[in-house]
């Protein structure tokens, strides 16, 4: 599943080619998106900011305001000279109606990814597996195998459980830490791994990460929430932020990497199996002592976490 990195590079991606324009095909297989687009089309209507959070990927979409509307937004109030000129200069360049705005939300679980192409370029995926198609004069956004989306207005979405705010996200610069520590400490009897894991404590960690982030502060992953000290805790919300803020780079690859092996800096080529201290290397050495990695199935979604039992003893009350 892509975690929060992958996403986050997705929407920059997106933003920067679509960001201010306006759309000029839509089309989605999706139902609460096709519905969506039946009632108000998004075609004509103007991308507004694309931004991850979490694992969500959120398209806003404003419709332009009518010339009707934006004169008498000038015309109808006896503005001073100077707050005048602001507003025809505002109502000259492309004016949005905000309280349309509607927002696009999907999830990628397992399988989705959303790609961009420019006129031309061939679809890196089957035609059958395109869910949503929005373009732009210069670009063609497809999301492909997408599996969830909703349709949001600000409101609506400000309410939502769901899709998290972004004071929870970790590579949000709104991400508020000490909420995010007492967050987790809150999860007391549950298992260090699984609280990680969870969208409503740090949003953006996935199971890669999970199991690099304990390697990192040599914490079993298995020992529950309620043994941590403060500063362990504190410590553990900081590594989050590290290193998935080290994977949304301007250079970084694909690939998360927490663990820069020389091999990899030489040939340039990125092996997942040498780019992580402890995910995905059952048996291999630890990186720190040679002790074999050990593999587990944790939690109720049984999902595989790696420790290494000499750096990451079992915690002993
Ligand atoms: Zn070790």
């Amino acid at each position: 599943m892509p975690e929060g990195d992958t996403i986050y590079r997705t929407a920059r991606a997106l933003g920067r080619a679509l960001t201010g324009k306006p759309i000029v095909y839509f089309d989605a297989s999706l139902i609460p998106l096709a519905q969506a687009n039946d009632q108000t089309p998004f075609t004509g209507q103007t991308i507004t900011l694309v931004e991850s959070r979490g694992k969500w990927l959120l398209i806003h979409i404003a419709a332009p305001q009518s010339s009707k509307a934006r004169e008498g937004f000038v015309k109808g109030h006896d503005f001073s000279h100077a707050e005048k000129t602001r507003q025809i200069n505002r109502a000259l360049a492309p004016a949005l109606n905000h309280s349309s705005e509607r927002i696009l939300a999907t999830h990628m679980l397992m399988s989705g990814s959303w790609h961009l192409y420019q006129p031309g370029d061939p679809w890196q995926d089957k035609d059958v597996n395109a869910r949503i198609i929005l373009e732009v004069a210069d670009y063609q956004a497809v999301g492909f195998r997408i599996p969830i989306a909703r349709v949001y207005t600000p409101q609506t979405l400000a309410r939502d459980r769901k899709i998290p705010q972004t004071d929870r996200d970790v590579l949000s610069p709104s991400f508020d830490a000490p909420a995010a520590v007492k967050r987790l400490l809150a999860r007391s009897n549950d298992e260090l791994g699984d609280a990680l894991l969870r969208q409503d404590v740090l949003a953006g960690v996935g199971n890669v990460f999970k199991s690099e982030i304990c390697f990192t502060l040599r914490l079993n992953p298995f020992r529950k929430v309620n043994t941590l000290t403060q500063r362990q805790a504190k410590q553990l919300v900081v590594t989050a932020q590290k290193l998935l803020a080290a994977n949304v780079l301007e250079d970084s690859t694909d690939l998360i990497v927490t663990y820069s092996g020389h091999k990899r800096r030489t040939t340039g080529k990125a092996d997942p199996g040498d780019s992580l201290w402890v995910y995905g290397r059952k048996n291999e050495p630890c990186r720190r002592c040679q002790t074999p990695i050990q593999r587990a199935l944790q939690g109720p979604n049984a999902r595989s976490t790696y420790w290494c039992p000499n750096c990451q003893p079992i915690h002993k009350a």
